[in-house]
């Protein structure tokens, strides 16, 4: 590990003051302190945000406020979250151990980087971490890498289960910065690679997480976090879908379907969502969305298992949310 200044903010504002050229915010630690081995992340100085007061959940009218530092566990367990959210309960609870979500934080879950492994080796090139060096997983190792929306500078997918529900619910991630405070709707929070790889989200620099914002709960009957996985317990997802479902009586009045581990970030189609809305609720019609979203799919040499993988398991994942029966968390096979 390289040298670096240690500091520890009091309030938003201080660490947000105490932010300049190689800073990093540090939270939980499970993330940025395993980069900061690999020598992935050199940051000059950690401002160590812990104390801040963004560790309560509180209603906000109609919907729920999660702050940054709220732990992974702690959101789970929140009975408003377990009533109200159970998607994002279960996605939470889909992800990491349960050492890692007593200390992983929701601002950090957000911007966890990706598992690319040659992201994480500092001998190969990587055009997100030594931006121009290029992209061995193009053409190389990448059977688990992105389906929807690469680029040709990277194909890394998005790591988080968490994000996937929030995309999913469409929540509001609250930032503060040097230019003020401001909202960041979900789907406008992370971003494709396109030419600029390194960028994982629309953060401007300085910027601090300060909670995540939950709108009203429509989806506590009919949902459900389907994660596929290479063993059933701590793993990430080779697919994942966070399925919400309103009915009127057999007819779907509302669908949203979001997909991890198949992009660089929680992959949403609305067309899919349309096409479901005021069709009966049956396999025919979630076969027809699963059909449109996997239309899009681009595959690499390794990873074109992923396109059947998804499809399947949008069609199930759409079937248990309208039984009303979500997956068992310790079932997470699919046949
Ligand atoms: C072995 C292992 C298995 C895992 N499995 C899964 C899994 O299956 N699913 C899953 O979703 N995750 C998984 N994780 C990832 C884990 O969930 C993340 O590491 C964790 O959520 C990051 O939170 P943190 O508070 O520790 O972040 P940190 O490591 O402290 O920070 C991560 C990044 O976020 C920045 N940051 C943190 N908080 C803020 C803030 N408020 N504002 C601005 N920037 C901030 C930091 O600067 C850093 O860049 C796994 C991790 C490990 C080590
Ligand atoms: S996929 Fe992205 S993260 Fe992985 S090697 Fe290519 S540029 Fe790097």
């Amino acid at each position: 590990m390289n040298r670096f200044d240690y500091v520890r903010a009091g309030t938003v504002a201080e660490a947000v003051q105490a932010f300049g050229a190689g800073a990093r915010f540090i939270a939980g630690g499970t993330n940025l302190i395993d980069l900061m081995k690999y020598e992935v992340e050199k940051p000059g100085r950690l401002i160590d945000i812990t104390r801040l007061p963004l560790d309560r959940i509180e209603d906000s009218g109609d919907g729920l406020r999660i702050g940054a530092l709220v732990t992974n566990a702690k959101a789970a367990y929140d009975d408003r979250v377990a009533a109200r959210y159970p998607l994002l309960r279960n996605a939470i609870l889909a992800g990491a151990s349960a050492q890692l979500r007593n200390a992983a934080s929701t601002g950090g879950n957000l911007l966890q980087r990706t598992r690319c492994y040659y992201f994480y080796d500092v001998a190969t090139p990587c055009n997100k971490r030594a931006p121009g060096s290029g992209c061995p997983a193009i053409g190389g190792m990448n059977r688990i890498h992105a389906i929807f929306g690469t680029s040709a500078h990277c194909i890394a997918t998005h790591p988080s289960d968490m994000c996937i529900a929030l995309a999913a619910l469409e929540a509001t991630v609250r930032v503060s910065g040097p230019q003020g405070d401001r909202s960041i709707p979900f789907s406008e929070f992370h971003r494709l690679p396109g030419d600029s790889p390194e960028r994982d989200t629309n953060l401007a620099p300085g910027e601090i997480i300060v909670s995540v914002d939950l709108p009203e709960s429509r989806f506590p009957q009919h949902y459900t976090y389907l994660k596929l996985r290479d063993r059933l317990s701590y793993a990430f997802a080779l697919v994942s879908v966070a399925a919400a479902l309103e009915l009127d009586g057999d007819r779907v009045k509302t669908a949203r379907l979001a997909l991890g581990g198949v992009a660089h970030k929680p992959w949403r189609n609305r067309e899919a969502e349309a096409l479901l809305e005021g069709k009966p609720a049956t396999r025919e019609s979630f076969q027809a969305a699963a059909d449109l979203i996997v239309a899009e799919a681009k595959p690499q040499s390794e990873n074109g298992f992923k396109i059947d993988l998804a499809r399947r398991a949008i069609v199930r994942g759409l079937e248990q949310a309208a039984a009303g029966t979500p997956q068992s968390l310790s079932d997470k096979r699919i046949q």
